[in-house]
């Protein structure tokens, strides 16, 4: 799935029909999310329906989230009567402003601006008051806080709907990572404390967190060159797989069948996709992978155009080796 704050923002049917025409071409599915207000400005909604038909399978304004709770109120009541998942991306703009890393010991070493752990846990109340107010869904993405962590626990307890998921970085660097003054280990919401780490971690083992993501974002090297003025964010779609194994199963958090689960099951259920099942009639859509193979991410030998990569240079375990969608093998490493 990818996220709408693009340049131009996929807040249009045309848009959103762009990019899947694109997507015909690389054999595999695509599912954009369309922007929930025009050009993510939190002042209008667009017209859900029309981007429904257009091909929009989810709603987010991602990395600028909607500041106006009335508005993300009846932005989350219109989705709802659409079947189309909310995704927030939780941050509370004000507190985040000027912030280019998690707000602590590193940042205070470093001298740099931080982004704080409030920033984020503020979002994620406000969504989850949202969510029990009006009885409607909600998704969390990239959960990277321990209070947030808490606070979607206690939400499920009390039977809010509210389903959350986490991305590789957070269950397994930390700020730590920033001493090197490297912006491929910048992005939003920032590497957290070791302690925010394990409370991912515990999150993911209970099932208060209910999927991994990627949150890949890449950026050319050119914009990432500059440690504090660059752009937020890392690219690891081609590395999740492996940081699941790596961090999770072979750390014995969790089973590699839970890791599935996270990782195809569960994010099709929640976008209402028909995948993540093997079973006759369902379609082929299947990975192949190494569960043992080791590797070092190489970053000139990964396939994205760009270079970001924040497990660069990290020994990982487990390597996809065959890729099949619709029944067609779409991508070989044998
Ligand atoms: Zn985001």
């Amino acid at each position: 799935m990818c996220m709408p704050n693009t340049n131009p923002t996929a807040d249009c049917p045309k848009v959103i029909e762009y990019i899947l025409s694109k997507a015909k071409s690389t054999g595999i599915n695509v599912y954009p999310a369309a922007a929930i207000t025009k050009a993510l400005k939190s002042e209008e909604l667009n017209d859900f329906e029309a981007l429904r038909s257009a091909g929009a399978a989810a709603l987010s304004d991602d990395g600028r989230p909607v500041i106006n709770s009335l508005l993300m109120a009846k932005a989350m009541q219109k989705a709802n009567e659409l079947n189309m998942p909310v995704l927030s991306h939780c941050e509370d703009l004000f507190l985040s402003e000027g912030g280019k890393m998690n707000e602590g010991k590193v940042s205070e070493k470093l001298n740099v601006k931080g982004v704080p752990a409030a920033a984020e846990d503020c979002g994620t109340a406000r969504e989850i008051a949202l969510s029990a107010a009006y009885d409607v869904p909600v998704h969390i993405c990239h959960v990277s806080t321990k209070t947030s962590v808490a606070l979607i626990r206690d939400a499920k307890r009390r039977g809010v709907k509210v389903t959350a998921e986490t991305d590789p970085h957070y269950f397994s660097l930390t700020e730590d990572e920033l001493l090197k003054r490297d912006a491929d280990y910048r992005m939003s919401p920032p590497l957290r404390t070791e302690d925010d780490r394990i409370a991912v971690i515990k999150g993911i083992k209970d099932g208060t967190i209910d999927a991994i993501a990627t949150d890949h974002a890449p950026h050319t090297p050119k914009e990432k060159s500059d440690f504090l003025s660059s752009p937020n964010g890392s690219v690891g779609m081609e590395t999740s797989l492996a940081a699941g194994i790596t961090y999770l199963v072979n750390e014995n958090y969790i089973t590699l069948n839970r890791l599935i689960e996270l990782m195809s099951c569960t994010p099709a259920r929640l976008l209402n996709i028909n995948a993540g099942t093997i079973s006759e009639g369902a379609p082929a859509d299947l990975v192949l992978f190494s569960t043992d193979e080791k590797w070092i991410v190489d970053i000139n030998k990964l396939h994205g155009k760009s270079k970001n990569a924040l497990f660069k240079g990290k020994e990982l375990s487990g390597k996809v080796k065959l890729t099949i969608c619709g029944g067609k093998i779409v991508f070989t490493n044998m």
